[in-house]
């Protein structure tokens, strides 16, 4: 089945078309500049279709699968999209007020292009509905909860659920019984605890902030310094808003939100770009720490994305504060880049340690594959 994967985003739509039984990526491209030059998200779909026809020729695709960062506490897996789902995604603008309501535009966009394509939606949420109560519930006041939705939801999903089979693929474990801790590096980041094939806990909660040190996020820190500096009047709610989602993390730490350009100023001797690692490895070795606990032993640890792909030294800075729990990477294997799913510790290591590279969109078109499949009788 060819299914068209799309990520709409405020201002940009990214797309990519996968044929789900070669496992082929067709084409794929990014819209930008949505609102500005390119008027909205039907006509950032005019791009799209120019495209599929220069090159798939007058076939066009079969479904349509969307990546939709928030499905609240319904969504706990993807979806066939009806009005009522639309309209849910719609609903659920509060607690993702960038993403889902440029998603629901997508899906109006292609509604209205080719008014019969199956859609689908994938929830960046969905995966982490398995978690129980205890790791999802924050100590607040039960009403925050009720009235607000003021809860952990968790985010990454697709990538962890994917990266989870890939890595139990390679050690030739079951999933059904496979337990693992799973890094997402990537501009934003975040880890899994994964019991039995499935999450039962995430660093991020509410929304993508809390957890890691990221890019340009903080991460955990005390809800306090937030109220204090606003009830003393130093910043506004915006200021905070912004300064702990653009302007923290790497960037914050080191003046530099790329990987890369940190790891680099590191190692030509910048303290605040060393002081940068170190933070955020620090971070990563107490959740993969309390995640072994939270699993009953992770038989892998598992890093992906961006970073934890490509990022030797800051995997071996993260491996490095681990050797209580008897884990040793294997340098030679830690340097190899690859883009195959690969073990990168010794066969000593207590814990083997992965690098197991992510494809979200691949997730996305199998995900929508199966429900087209499932939902129209006499295909198969
Ligand atoms: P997004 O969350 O936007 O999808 P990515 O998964 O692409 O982000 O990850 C972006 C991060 O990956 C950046 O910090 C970038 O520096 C880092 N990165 C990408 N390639 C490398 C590399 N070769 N070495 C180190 N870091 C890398």
């Amino acid at each position: 089945m060819r299914v068209l994967v799309i990520n709409s985003g405020s201002s940009s739509l990214k797309y990519q078309v996968r044929d789900t039984d070669t496992h082929e990526v067709l084409l794929s491209g990014l819209v930008e500049r949505i609102g500005e030059e390119v008027p909205d998200h039907a006509a950032a779909l005019d791009t799209v279709d120019a495209h599929l026809h220069r090159v798939l020729g007058e076939t066009t695709v079969d479904a349509v699968g969307h990546r939709v960062v928030h499905g609240g506490e319904r969504f706990a897996e993807p979806v066939r999209i009806t009005d009522d789902v639309t309209d849910a995604i719609e609903r659920l603008a509060p607690l993702a007020p960038l993403h889902n309501p440029a998603a629901a535009l997508g899906i109006g966009a292609i509604l209205e292009r080719w008014p019969g394509m199956p859609q689908v939606a994938v929830f960046d949420t969905a995966f982490h509905r398995t978690m129980p109560e205890h790791a999802w519930r924050y100590a607040v006041p039960e009403a925050l909860y009720r009235e607000h939705g003021v809860r952990r939801y968790g985010f990454h999903g697709t990538s962890h659920d994917y990266v989870t089979g890939r890595a139990a693929e390679l050690l030739g474990v079951d999933r059904a019984d496979f337990s693992a801790v799973v890094a997402h590096l990537g501009n934003g980041a975040s880890v899994t605890a994964i019991r039995a094939g499935v999450s039962v806990d995430t660093s991020m909660g509410y929304t993508p902030l809390e957890g890691l040190v990221m890019g340009t996020r903080s991460g955990d820190l005390d809800p306090s310094i937030i109220t204090q500096l606003i009830i003393r009047g130093e910043y506004t709610a915006e200021d905070m808003d912004r300064i702990l989602n653009k302007d923290s993390g790497l960037k914050g730490l080191a003046g530099e939100n790329d990987m890369r350009a940190v790891v680099e100023a590191a190692a030509a001797g910048d303290d605040r770009a060393e002081l940068a690692l170190s933070v955020a490895a620090y971070r990563l070795q107490k959740y993969i720490g309390a995640y072994h606990v939270a699993v009953g032993g992770a038989q892998a640890i598992v890093f992906t994305a961006g970073i934890g792909e490509n990022s030797s030294p800051f995997r071996e800075r993260v491996a490095a504060g681990l050797a209580a729990l008897g884990v040793e990477l294997d340098p030679a294997a830690n340097l190899e880049r690859s883009p195959r799913p690969r073990v990168v510790s010794t066969a000593a290591s207590a814990i083997p340690v992965l690098v197991v590279p992510t494809d979200e969109e691949a997730e996305i078109a199998r995900a929508t594959a199966d429900i087209v499949r499932a939902d129209v009788p006499g295909q198969t």
